[in-house]
């Protein structure tokens, strides 16, 4: 089985549409104006994202926790209305990759730090969604690495997997190489994203990648 993370790595510079999302839903919900600007984003999940904003705004751990269902429902809404066509924005060799994965009938599944609406607009955009079977999605648990864990687990249940089946996780942050290690399965890391090769080399990835151009069936069969 292959997990995908999405932003920066099926997807690349998808714009600004997910963190305005974000901006709006807190303004129109908690009515306080906030940015995104000086959150490191990249690899987080959304609902992280969403508290340091309104940590930023000074709001109280108790009104966040009371705003933050209302806030997340009202991103995915206005994304779902703002998402442009993302077909360009499809990372290298991405989709070589998937129709690969596909012909091979190897399972496939999103770990993404996105929320579910947000995720699921943004593939039917890329024209990606079909390849996916299933995921696990930033409301879903409070760690990538229990997203990955869900995925697994999911994916065990509905004997989609066999319990020794290899699975490989890849993506373009230390979190998601970090959340790979976390559940035992194997990680590749494509400098696709806002990390560097070198970044991404220090985390010491199964596979490192300038991009899913380079990655073959072969590369995932084989025993190392
Ligand atoms: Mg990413």
């Amino acid at each position: 089985m292959v997990l995908f993370d999405i932003d920066g790595t099926l997807l690349r510079r998808a714009g600004p549409h997910h963190r305005q999302a974000l901006v709006d839903a807190v303004r129109l919900v908690a009515g306080v104006a906030t940015t995104t600007d000086d959150i490191p984003v990249q690899g987080m999940l959304d609902q992280d994202i969403l508290a340091w904003m309104l940590k930023d705004a000074r709001i109280s751990a108790a009104r966040v926790e009371a705003m933050l269902p209302g806030i997340m429902a009202r991103a995915q809404q206005l994304y779902a209305h703002q998402c442009p066509d993302l077909k360009r924005k499809v990372a290298p060799g991405v989709r070589a990759l998937l129709r690969k994965l596909k012909r091979a009938q190897i399972p496939l599944g999103l770990v993404t730090g996105n929320f579910s609406g947000i995720a699921g607009r943004k593939l039917a955009q890329a024209g990606l969604h079909h390849y996916f079977q299933f995921g696990a999605f930033a409301e879903d648990g409070p760690t990538r690495g229990e997203l990955a864990r869900l995925a697994i687990c999911r994916a065990r249940g509905e004997g989609w997997i066999s319990w020794d089946a290899r699975i490989w996780l890849i993506g373009d942050h230390e979190n998601d190489i970090r959340a790979a290690r976390e559940n035992g399965i194997r990680a590749i890391a494509v400098a696709t994203g806002i990390s560097t090769a070198e970044q991404l080399r220090s985390f010491s990835p199964d596979i490192l990648l300038p991009d899913l151009r380079a990655l073959t069936l072969e590369d995932l069969f084989a025993e190392r």
